[in-house]
């Protein structure tokens, strides 16, 4: 059979009049095609945020899975709960507890990852045009979530310490004082994708204090918090505010992320929302995959293997700071994580870090441009660098490769005294990017 193809000035073209008005904010992001290229063996990428599972033990994971096929096979392979298994439901709250959260397991809403509650905490709060505040930068995927739904993303500051309260206090009243009511504060307190830092402790109490005042629910998105390398966990928002806060959890980064298994915390009325939301788009989150983790977290060493990932990350995290220390040009500055896959680098001498990143490929490195982690076009002087995915010697070489074209860029801006290159197409104006694999 002949399948149509969509060719200019076909018929299919057509349907782009009959789109919803939502689709506008669905835009695929413009390097992507640059990050075909950096998939490239010869490319060292520090663009992806892929946790590196080859830590984990393949062989156990795969007799876990085999037992469960044959042994409960007929409920693993079948629909399932609408709000997700039971028995990992209560495992879950086993690992919040690690984090301070008091959890009953019917309080807990099983989501297709962490992405899945982020689209449906969404879909049950905002209409066109309302407000979110959120940290500057944010997560690329929450960002793609809340433009799919119109929301009007408006930014509050952060520094090395996390969100800044003041700012948080003064972005409430002036919202209100435009007319409108910001709908909720999204926030990732612990390791933060993409700047790398925590919330400080000390701060957690005022920013509570802050949206208890102002009536401002809290989405705490948790998936770092278990990848501290130095220390405890941190405590969780939620732990001291369980009505004022929606936490959202995964088992990407502490397990495997191809198995879509994350998860919503919610005060009960709005849970009873967010599973009617999940039945119209999910029916149920898959059994099999929750079956799966749920096996594993009962048969496994689950807590020695977040170890073992914080050991691989740590070392990982210090040859890419080490390498920065050693190469980068006078005047780059960058965040120090302690824990999680992220590096927040920011360029001296007004660069852009879009238009660089042609070159920065050419040179056989990639990195995601700051600009992608905005919802208003700001960033343009900063990037992520991930350290998560490739091994030590291959970060020391992306960084040494990627600081020689920054030392390039300022050479050409100091003899042309403009800024070097063209910038890529669209850089000028704020986007929201699709996140795809490269921008997780
Ligand atoms: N939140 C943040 C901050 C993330 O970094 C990611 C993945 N990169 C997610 C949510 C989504 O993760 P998942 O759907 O795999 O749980």
């Amino acid at each position: 059979m002949n399948v149509p193809q969509s060719s200019p000035g076909s018929r299919l073209d057509n349907y782009v009049d009959r789109y919803a008005a939502r689709t506008a904010g669905m835009t695929a992001s413009e390097v992507r095609a640059l990050f075909a290229v950096a998939s490239r063996p010869e490319v060292v990428s520090l663009a992806g945020g892929m946790p590196n599972i080859s830590a984990l033990p393949l062989d156990a994971v795969g007799d876990t899975v085999a037992r469960l096929v044959a042994e409960r096979g007929t409920v693993a392979l079948q629909y399932g709960s609408g709000q997700g298994d039971e028995t990992l439901r209560s495992q879950i709250c086993e690992v919040m507890r690690l984090e301070g959260i008091e959890a009953h397991p019917d309080d807990i809403t099983v989501t297709v990852g962490s992405q899945q509650a982020l689209d449906l905490v969404t879909r049950v709060f905002i209409d066109p045009g309302d407000v979110i505040l959120a940290e500057a930068p944010s997560y690329v995927g929450a960002l793609s979530t809340f433009a799919a739904y119109q929301a009007n993303v408006v930014h509050v500051g952060m520094d090395d310490d996390g969100l800044i309260p003041e700012h948080l206090d003064n972005a409430i009243t002036a919202v209100r004082e435009s007319g409108k009511r910001a709908k909720f504060l999204y926030t990732i307190p612990n390791f933060h994708n993409p700047m790398g830092v925590c919330l400080a402790s000390e701060r957690r109490a005022r920013i509570l204090e802050i949206c208890r005042r102002h009536d401002l629910l809290i989405v705490e998105d948790n998936p770092y918090g278990l990848l501290g390398f130095d220390g405890e966990p941190m405590r969780a928002l939620r732990a001291d505010d369980a009505d004022g806060v929606i936490y959202l959890g995964s088992f990407s980064k502490t397990f495997a992320p191809g198995l879509r298994v994350g998860w919503a915390v919610a005060p009960h009325a709005v849970r009873e929302k967010l599973v009617l939301a999940a039945e119209a788009s999910v029916l149920s989150p898959p059994v099999f995959s929750q079956m799966t983790v749920s096996a594993y977290l009962e048969t496994q060493p689950w807590k020695a293997q977040i170890k073992t990932y914080r050991e691989m990350y740590r070392e990982r995290r210090d040859a890419m700071l080490d390498a920065l220390q050693t190469h980068m040009p006078d005047g780059t500055t960058w965040t120090r994580p302690a824990g999680g896959f992220f590096v927040w680098v920011t360029l001296p001498g007004g660069l852009d870090a879009k238009a660089m990143l042609p070159r920065a490929v050419t040179a056989r490195v990639a990195y995601v441009p700051g600009t992608a982690f905005y919802a208003d076009g700001f960033g343009a002087s900063s990037m992520r660098l991930s350290f998560c995915y490739p091994p030590p010697d291959r970060i020391r070489e992306g960084v040494r490769r990627l600081a020689s074209v920054i030392a390039q860029e300022l050479e050409l801006r100091t003899m042309f005294g403009a800024p070097a290159g063209r910038p890529l197409p669209g850089s000028a104006s704020p986007t929201t990017q699709a996140p795809g694999p490269d921008l997780a």
